[in-house]
């Protein structure tokens, strides 16, 4: 793939998360790791309002901006720690998806309830508040990064990881759905979720090939 087929498909998924709510105004940001740089969302752009050839490049080991141009986003920082630390991430998406956000403003896990969630996103991590746009938060969220593809940011948001973007921007789909589910749920009495057996049974021996249908069932 080459960098202006990334910076195509980084358009395409950042549409997605106006598209489908995930983000409101200028807030979110995305990036896709290719070939030692990353190509992150510029500052102060909603992200369905980005051209391909504004996605920022920015030199993953040095940290330097590698074109002329326009500011990286403010986050640039959380990204950028990550994909030093974890060589397999190829893509994060960090959006503020209102389910979400509600569910970090009054717990804390989400747990694993259905199928598609176990498969595709497997265990969600939570940090508590802190400062956006800081190496705090950068900080909390590359001690995680590793741990989980999904990280709910408590009052603010969340970021989902992936080996590249679709699977990164689908794990997003789906964490706001299970806090959709979960909330709903919670409505009307303590959700029931997997249990652990049932959880590793899916996450064991078909996991693989039961994500690469799923994605499949979702071009
Ligand atoms: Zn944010």
């Amino acid at each position: 793939m080459s960098s202006t087929a990334i910076r195509e498909e980084l358009c395409k998924y950042a549409r997605k998360t106006v598209t489908n709510k995930l983000v409101v105004g200028p807030g979110g940001n995305i990036s896709a790791r290719h070939e030692g740089k990353m190509y992150l969302s510029p500052s102060g752009f909603a992200l369905d309002e980005v051209e391909p050839e504004q996605w920022v490049e920015v030199d993953i080991e040095s940290g330097e901006i590698t074109d002329i141009g326009l500011r990286p986003s403010s986050e640039v920082l959380m990204h950028l720690y990550a994909y030093r630390v974890n060589p397999n991430i190829g893509a994060i998406v960090h959006t503020h998806p209102p389910y979400c956000i509600a569910f970090t403003l009054v717990e804390r896990e989400l747990p694993i309830m259905f199928p598609d969630q176990a498969a595709l996103v497997g265990k969600t991590l939570y940090v508590p508040y802190v400062l956006p746009t800081t190496d705090k938060l950068a900080d909390a969220y590359v001690e995680v990064a590793g741990q989980a593809s999904s990280v709910l940011l408590g009052n603010h948001g969340l970021v989902t990881s992936g080996r590249n973007l679709r699977e990164a921007y689908y794990r997003t789909e789906v964490v706001e759905e299970s806090a959709k589910i979960y909330l709903i749920a919670k409505a009307i009495r303590e959700p029931k979720a997997l249990t652990k057996e049932e959880f590793e049974e899916i996450a064991s021996l078909e996991s693989e090939a039961y994500r690469i249908q799923l994605l499949q069932k979702m071009k």
